[in-house]
């Protein structure tokens, strides 16, 4: 059994003072999700950590006017990705955080939506933790809550849709691998993040598991900025829809009944 009476206060005591030695050495990493692209909809506490940066790593889907808002003494650092186009392989992004912080720098790692959201948040903090580094992660406004608010369609609604699921559509050796067969359920809706590239496959797979044809889909491209693109189709077509327009990336493919009320409940643009 452990002596808690008289040790635990001395040990409280040491803890504490290695701790501020050791933040006076240390820096810290703020894991910080910049949400969808409106900069109205970054947290009070994300804009506050911004302001106060010593270095900022960012990535491709934080937008300009987000990046316009880094003080000009920050270090600004790209370290974003096309799709097989890594500017920074994910080691180096994890490396170099911990490599700032250890200067004593106030690092903000700046990721588009919410870091834990398809974001790979997960894995650079996990570095962190192994070389010791203080870390705090500021949640963001998901591109599955900014688009869908931002097109007009609830996510959930007690008439269409009791679940919602967010999928990725792109996995890291490329394929989709989806869970089709529980992926074509009634009153659930689907949000897929990176499903542009496999819609083809997406399309076709519900079908085949059983989803109808004139189930409602709805593409959001640049969701939530002023470039946002709002498309409704149905399960079918919606590749076609896509084609024909030129839908970029990035864009967030929801599916399910509650795209029906994207007519009466659009207020966007
Ligand atoms: N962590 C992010 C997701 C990163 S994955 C988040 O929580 O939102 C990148 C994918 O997110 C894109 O391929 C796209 O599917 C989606 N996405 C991110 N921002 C978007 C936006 N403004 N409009 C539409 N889709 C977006």
């Amino acid at each position: 059994m452990r002596d808690t009476c008289v040790k635990a206060p001395l040990r409280g005591f040491f803890d504490e003072k290695q701790q501020s030695r050791k933040s006076k050495m240390n820096g810290k990493v703020y894991l910080i999700g910049a949400g969808p692209g409106d900069p109205e909809l970054l947290t009070l506490k994300a804009h506050r950590l911004l302001l106060g940066a010593d270095v900022v790593l960012y990535d491709r889907l934080v937008g300009d006017e987000i990046i316009a808002l880094i003080p000009d003494a920050a270090e600004k650092m790209y370290v974003g990705k096309a799709k097989s186009l890594h500017s920074l392989p994910q080691g180096e992004i994890n490396s170099l955080l911990a490599k700032k912080a250890k200067e004593g720098k106030s690092v903000v790692r700046l990721k588009g939506g919410d870091p834990f959201i398809f974001g790979r948040g997960g894995e650079e903090i996990e570095e962190l933790v192994e070389e010791g580094v203080e870390f705090e992660v500021v949640p963001g406004v998901t591109a599955a809550a900014g688009c869908a608010a931002y097109a007009g369609i609830p996510l959930t609604h007690r008439d269409y849709a009791q679940s919602v699921r967010f999928l990725t559509g792109h996995l890291k050796d490329g394929s989709t691998g989806l869970p089709w067969d529980e992926l074509v359920h009634p009153a659930q809706t689907l949000v897929i993040y990176m499903g542009l590239t496999g819609l083809a496959e997406i399309s076709d797979s519900l079908q085949r598991f059983g989803m109808l044809g004139s189930m409602p889909v709805a593409i959001v491209e640049k969701g939530t900025t002023k470039q946002q693109r709002v498309f409704t189709s149905d399960i079918e077509n919606i590749p076609q829809v896509a084609l024909d327009n030129e839908v970029k990336s990035p864009a967030l493919l929801i599916i399910g009944e509650v795209v029906l009320l994207q007519d009466k409940l659009s207020w966007y643009n």
